[in-house]
């Protein structure tokens, strides 16, 4: 059975699920999406994925069409004709059918779509044993340019710097700010553990406030771990006792080389084991 996809109202077979070539979507990257996941046949953290795309659009000034609700019932909608209990939901509003300008107001009707899928990000092993990144060249886009705030359509800021990390044979690139700040990666939020505490920078380095970054620092303060939003610069990285990153599609992923350098003993640290375990047993709760 071929996976549904859901546009505008009406579930399309995936080989005919279609939007127009004059979609600003594809023209521009006018748009705005969400990654979310769903456990055991539960959305999970439904509101602050919609929270996030309601605030995502206002920000590039692009009205949904349907209220959060509806667009709740609509993913539901989704997951159930695809039968599927776990999975990886892509949400996307694009500004519409328009003209070759970049007038967004010349786009009359706003696309939503839903596609729902599995998705391993990073191979098990990783999982198990950490991951290697590099630090990426390519600087994060300024918050005044183009707000990393913004979960848009155009996302060639952070495929810059993944082309940087494939080059390098790692997965992922950890990308600084114009600051050379340490913001976050191409898909992923970065933690690092020093000296038993749990830091991450916070939005005003320009960063996706993801919402599994939220659930840790939540799940650091249920379990008693100290946590702290705070500045970090490579310097932090390379001294840092443990690093993990987190992200819908990775959920939470051990770091234990930067830029060739161990990170600790170049093992998944305890902290972070234990913050791992507390996720996966929240997931499923
Ligand atoms: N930063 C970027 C650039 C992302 O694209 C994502 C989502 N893949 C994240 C961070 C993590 O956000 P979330 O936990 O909400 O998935």
């Amino acid at each position: 059975m071929s996976l549904k996809v859901w546009i505008d109202g009406q579930l399309f077979d995936k080989e005919n699920a279609r939007i127009s070539v004059y979609d600003h979507g594809l023209l521009y990257g006018d748009g705005v999406f969400e990654g979310i996941r769903v456990y055991a046949g539960h959305i999970f953290e439904a509101d602050a994925h919609l929270r996030r795309l309601f605030e995502s659009a206002k920000a590039i000034r692009l009205t949904i069409p349907l209220p959060a609700d509806r667009i709740l019932a609509a993913v539901e909608q989704t997951v159930k004709a695809n039968s599927f209990t776990d999975c990886y939901i892509r949400l996307i509003v694009t500004r519409g059918v328009g003209y070759l300008g970049l007038n967004p107001n010349k786009c009359s009707n706003p696309s939503v779509i839903v596609i729902t899928d599995t998705i391993e990000m990073y191979p098990p092993e990783m999982y198990r044993n950490g991951m290697s990144v590099i630090t990426a060249s390519v600087v994060r886009n300024h918050s005044n340019s183009l707000s990393p705030r913004i979960k848009s359509l155009n996302y060639l800021n952070n495929i810059l710097a993944k082309i940087e990390a494939i080059d390098a044979g790692v997965p992922e690139a950890i990308m600084l700010n114009i600051n050379g700040n340490v913001a976050e990666c191409t898909g992923d939020n970065i933690f690092i553990v020093k000296d038993g505490v749990v830091r991450t920078p916070g939005t005003a380095e320009g960063l996706l406030e993801g919402v599994t970054r939220g659930v840790m620092l939540r799940l650091c303060h249920q379990l008693g771990i100290p946590s702290n939003e705070t500045t970090l610069q490579r310097h932090d990285l390379y001294r840092a006792d443990e690093c993990f990153l987190t992200g819908t599609g990775a959920e939470v992923v051990p770091v234990t080389r930067i830029d060739g350098r161990p990170v600790g003993n170049a093992e998944p640290g305890p902290i972070t084991r234990r913050l791992i375990e507390a996720f996966h047993k929240l997931v499923r709760a």
